[in-house]
């Protein structure tokens, strides 16, 4: 089976981590800032906090943008659902801004609209969070825009985004948002097998991410309060405050070491990942399918190559496959097509709250119709043309 995704590891990665298993530290080392560095250093933001996963950055980044009851944030409906979880674990209420149907990108007008209507109803937002879908950055200086007239935060989930661009400048640079989250699961670009950062230029979101990271424990003595009854000059270096209700959402020095090895082939990996993206593109030309639509200003990282099935007059409405049917059948012939995403909001927890399937027709129309083809870094041109082949034989193109 050629997977749709996969890690790429090699010796320097292997024994960047059989150093730290010989070193003294196993986590909370120099192996984690130096990975925060590396971050940093390639997307001129000013703050990098690692984490544990892309999703523990975003809990953070809700909590540093003092998401809480009685908030609203907003995100796509076409994304992984700890996109729009987050918020939840704020105690925040959660809704959706339906999708761009030409990027899948959410839509700047759609959140136009909706924020008129929610200022209207003194529902606005207090955080948006738009997700790089596949890798290309979404139209982030009319998000910006909107977020300075209705007063919303923003955090771009851009955990299918590490290495692309957008103006010319880094994804991640947080010059159109607040906190910019990546990812380093095994699928996505770079890996450190669980593990994800949130990326600031503000330090105070900084200090407040690093603080509720460990626990919400200090041991900066300029940030402790007086205890009374407890002398504070008696405190000897074991001392140490808890201030906030934190978590612990810490990476290992394991996974920073192979994160730092890794940041080293970032512009390798995302240069192959667009010379396989451009040579798709090629041999799918003249197919009856709905190629990946790219932005004049952003040069997607592709995390994902995602095609659509329905076309006018397209092969698949005369032979009448549908996408179950050419899903088993690729699946069948040994390539690992896979789908991204299942609508957020039709997920049976989040219909629990009230939505239904129609709120967002532009996200559902997509989800019927879109497939992802396997796309990873080290994948052969041969590998390629046999993903081709399977789909001439499929579609019967
Ligand atoms: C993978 C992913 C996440 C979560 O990343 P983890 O590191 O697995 O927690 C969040 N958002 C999107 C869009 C993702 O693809």
């Amino acid at each position: 089976m050629i997977p749709y995704g996969k890690q790429d590891i090699n010796q320097q990665d292997i024994d960047a981590v059989v150093a730290v298993l010989q070193s003294d530290y196993l986590t909370q080392g120099p192996q984690v800032p130096a990975f925060e560095q590396t971050l940093i250093d390639h997307t001129d933001a000013e703050y990098a906090v690692a984490c544990n996963s892309a999703t523990s950055a975003l809990h953070l980044a809700c909590l540093a943008l003092e998401l809480g009851k009685g908030d609203w944030l907003w995100t796509t409906p076409i994304t992984f659902v700890a996109s729009a979880n987050c918020g939840l674990y704020c105690g925040a209420k959660i809704d959706f801004v339906d999708i761009d149907p030409q990027t899948y990108n959410l839509c700047p007008k759609a959140l136009e609209k909706k924020l008129i209507l929610a200022k209207a109803e003194n529902k606005l937002p207090k955080v948006v969070v738009p997700v790089h879908l596949c890798g290309q950055s979404c139209d982030m200086a009319s998000i910006h825009a909107l977020s300075l007239e209705y007063g919303f935060k923003i955090i771009e989930d851009a955990a299918h985004a590490i290495g692309g661009e957008y103006q010319d400048k880094p994804v991640g640079c947080g010059n159109y948002s607040d906190i910019t989250i990546f990812s380093f699961h095994p699928v996505k670009i770079v890996t450190t097998a669980e593990g994800g950062a949130a990326l600031t230029n503000q330090q105070v979101l900084a200090d407040k991410m690093v603080l509720l990271r460990s626990h919400g424990i200090t041991r900066d003595k300029a940030l402790m309060k007086p205890v009374s009854g407890l002398d504070m000059d008696a405190q000897g270096n074991w001392y140490y405050q808890q201030l906030e209700l934190g978590f612990n959402y810490r990476m290992t020095e394991l996974q920073a070491a192979l994160g730092v090895s890794q940041m080293q082939r970032l512009n390798q990996f995302v240069k192959d990942r667009q010379r396989l993206a451009h040579r798709y593109n090629k041999l799918l030309a003249e197919f009856p399918l709905i190629l990946p639509m790219q932005l004049e200003n952003a040069n997607s990282a592709w995390h994902l190559y995602v095609i659509g099935l329905t076309v006018e007059d397209g092969l698949r409405s005369k032979s009448k496959l549908s996408q179950k049917a050419l899903f088993q059948q690729l699946r069948e012939l040994g390539i690992g097509v896979n789908l991204h995403y299942i609508p957020v909001h039709t997920q049976p927890y989040y219909q629990n709250m009230g939505f239904v399937v129609g709120d967002f027709p532009h996200a559902e129309y997509y989800y019927q119709q879109a497939l992802s083809l396997p796309l990873f870094h080290g994948m052969t041109d041969a590998q390629q043309d046999e993903v081709v082949s399977a789909l001439i034989q499929v579609l019967g193109a």
